[in-house]
């Protein structure tokens, strides 16, 4: 999606963080992310080992392969 709503006065949240030197999609809940994972591995035909872990920077999840 390409589509921008960003709104003045209000607080943009971001749906990406910078990790290190990535950036990565973040989700705000566990579940969200969960189904994220899911999806990616199903599109993918991977195995399961995408595991959700909670941000150090902020209070969202993200997804790591490693
Ligand atoms: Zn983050």
């Amino acid at each position: 999606m390409s589509q921008k709503s960003l709104k003045p006065g209000n607080s943009f949240t971001p749906d990406r963080c910078w990790v290190g030197e990535s950036q990565k999609i973040s989700y705000k809940t566990r579940e969200e992310a969960e189904l994220a994972a899911r999806c990616a591995e199903y599109d993918h035909h991977l195995p399961s080992k995408l595991k959700v872990y909670k941000c150090d920077y902020g209070d969202h999840y993200h997804l790591t392969s490693a």
